[in-house]
């Protein structure tokens, strides 16, 4: 790890008042949940339909079973747990700083974590209701049913995630440009910047300092005043809250 970049890094966090850390898949491969572009992303496996396909809302529609299927198998990771890059974020607002978090993911950890501040652009796996009378069933339902889940009333149970074709949620975007416009940090993790709207979002920001930690190197490297290429977790582990 580059010791030069970690220490402005460090410096950035200390010196902030109001701090984004504005995340993607990659800030979950550490806790064993593949991402979508890597090498041994979703993307990349061998699947009867392309993945992009799976999660619209159109193949949802026309293909519940099929969107089922392919949900249970690569959206739900009940051994998970938060890591290292989790872990610190809720330490570093356990601990007083004015941090909030922007995810792109669906899985929960940061709030398993303890982070506090947290919008889920894209929803969440945890979360999911009957589409016909509106009632809340659990992961475990979803993940343990076979075939379409369905409710009481008769109604699918569709999970709270955003699929290509949906708008995302109007109160989540709200809450996130507002943070991401009064932040006088952002850090940018994990994320190829390329799920729009969400990777838009960081043109809301203002302040003067832009981090990006990420594998591998993005378009927009560019804009970034801080590139780290290393994996998310480790950096954040060597910062101290
Ligand atoms: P992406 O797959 O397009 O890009 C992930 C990026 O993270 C890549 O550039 C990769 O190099 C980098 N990366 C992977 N592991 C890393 C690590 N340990 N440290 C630093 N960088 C790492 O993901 P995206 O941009 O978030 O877009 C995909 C969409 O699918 C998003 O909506 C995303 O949330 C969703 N998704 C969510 C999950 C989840 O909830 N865990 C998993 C897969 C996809």
């Amino acid at each position: 790890m580059d010791t030069e970049k970690i220490r402005r890094l460090q410096n950035m966090i200390d010196t902030a008042g109001n701090i984004v850390f504005f995340g993607g898949a990659g800030v979950s491969t550490e806790s064993g949940i593949p991402d979508f572009r890597s090498a041994d992303g979703i993307y990349m496996m061998d699947y009867k339909y392309p993945p992009e396909e799976i999660i619209s809302h159109s193949f949802f529609l026309s293909h519940p079973k099929e969107f089922f299927e392919f949900y249970r198998q690569y959206f739900y990771y009940p051994d998970a747990v938060p890591n290292a890059a989790h872990k610190k974020l809720a330490e570093l607002e356990t601990k007083g700083k004015n941090i909030t978090v922007v995810t792109q993911n669906i899985d929960g950890l940061h709030t398993d974590a303890g982070s506090k501040k947290v919008y889920e652009l894209h929803g969440s796996v945890l979360r999911n209701y009957c589409m016909k009378c509106g009632k809340f069933y659990d992961v475990e339902y979803v993940a343990k049913s076979t075939g379409i889940p369905k409710c009481s009333c008769g109604g699918t149970v569709k999970p709270d995630v955003v699929l290509y074709e949906e708008p995302l949620d109007g109160p989540t975007i709200e809450g996130a440009v507002d943070a991401i416009s009064k932040a006088d940090l952002l850090i940018v993790a994990g994320t190829s910047l390329r799920v729009y709207p969400a990777a838009g979002f960081i043109r809301y920001f203002k302040g003067s300092n832009l981090a990006i930690i990420n594998k591998e190197r993005t378009d927009m490297d560019g804009d970034f005043s801080l590139v780290i290429h290393d994996k998310v977790g480790e950096v954040l582990s060597a910062i101290k809250a």
